[in-house]
């Protein structure tokens, strides 16, 4: 196994390669960001107002971290939208996010929607999608982006605004896990799980790249937005001094690295990860931040140490409980294939994808 020289993602990571210099792809690739500007974003914002049909502009999701409350911030404080706010309650929620999100709503005044399915449903879909695939986050990451579109169509609500973060590219992992098809296929295969409860889980049962086009060209879906790609945004630090101020957000102070604090059971999904493919999202994470210039490579090697990654995480058998497993299901679970299910992703997923890509070449090399 080789590691790179610059960042710390390794060989095991999918489809990455490395330079004679020893730096992997990904930092080979890294071109810095440069925002689409903010006079589009008003832009956009403007044309929005001028042809809402209901009584809000946006609906921001919140999760009660920081890039979703300081959307919240932006969307009410700076642009003064009218915006309906909601949260996908997931159930992996920790109480300190619940909180957030809480005083974001009392601060701003902001209507708030609360999904929240049946949690022994959830817990039989993480199940079978943990139990099969070694994953959870794309289960949670689907059931979050359908409930997002159903309270948006449900309020005819024109945007949805999200916090998705330019500093959070390349800081996931690179297999299809969010792919809806690929999904029902893991959940269908499962012994448990009726095809009424699957459909109800999944709400839009057939969504894939080219509905989503489709759907937001003819306004049947709203438009999505990601304001942070549009503005120079500032440091992360920055952010949570401005909603600590604005929002009275309180940040999670018992881990020195907290991405995705809001989620239980995200130390436990961090080291199946790592057992079953020989890197985690972690890594992935850390070596983003070294490319931006956040954290030195050194600081990132100390973070890493800190995860422990060779040992099961504290409280892992909170999540075991929750779902129902026992120590011996999760020893069955890390000797999973990787990428097992890649090839029962949606056809349409990936010519959408390879189209994208080539789109992206192309304006790279400015043809
Ligand atoms: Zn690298």
């Amino acid at each position: 196994m080789s590691t790179c020289s610059k960042c710390l993602i390794n060989s095991n990571y999918p489809g990455i390669s490395f330079n004679t210099a020893g730096e992997c792809s990904l930092c080979n690739r890294y071109g810095g960001f440069k925002p689409i500007g903010e006079d589009k974003l008003r832009a956009l914002f403007q044309q929005v107002r001028q042809n809402r049909k209901s009584e809000y502009d946006a609906l921001v999701p919140l999760s009660g971290g920081k890039d979703s409350t300081y959307i919240l911030h932006l969307a009410v404080n700076v642009y003064q939208l009218k915006v309906l706010t909601m949260t996908y309650d997931n159930g992996l929620f920790n109480q300190i996010a619940l909180d957030n999100i809480d005083r974001a709503i009392r601060k701003t005044g902001a209507p708030h929607i609360m999904r929240r399915p049946d949690p022994e449903l959830l817990k039989k879909i993480y199940r079978a999608s943990l139990t099969a695939s070694g994953d959870i986050c794309g289960a949670c990451d689907i059931g979050t982006k359908s409930n997002i579109f159903k309270v948006a169509c449900d309020n005819r609500v024109p945007m949805i605004l999200y916090g998705t973060s330019p500093l959070e590219e390349d800081s996931f992992v690179p297999d299809s896990i969010q792919d809806v098809a690929r999904m029902k296929y893991i959940l269908k295969h499962s012994s448990d799980l009726t095809k009424r409860e699957i459909d109800d889980f999944l709400i839009f049962p057939h969504l894939n790249h080219f509905r989503i086009f489709y759907n937001k060209r003819t306004g049947k879906f709203p438009k999505e937005v990601s304001p942070l790609f549009y503005l120079d945004n500032p440091t992360d630090k920055e952010m949570g001094e401005i909603i600590t101020r604005e929002m009275d957000w309180v940040e999670d102070t018992s881990r020195e690295y907290s991405k995705h604090f809001d989620c239980f059971a995200e130390p436990l999904t961090n080291y199946i990860r790592n057992r079953i493919y020989g890197y985690e999202r972690h890594i992935c994470q850390y070596s983003n931040m070294i490319r931006r210039g956040e954290i030195t490579r050194g600081k990132a090697m100390e973070l890493y140490a800190a995860d422990n990654i060779a040992e099961k995480p504290d409280g892992y058998r909170r999540t075991l409980e929750y779902l129902d497993l026992t120590d011996q299901d999760l020893e069955e679970i890390i000797r999973i294939k990787p990428l097992k299910f890649e090839r029962h992703t949606s056809r349409m997923n990936r010519i959408f994808s390879k189209l994208l890509t080539a789109g992206k070449n192309l304006r790279l090399t400015g043809s």
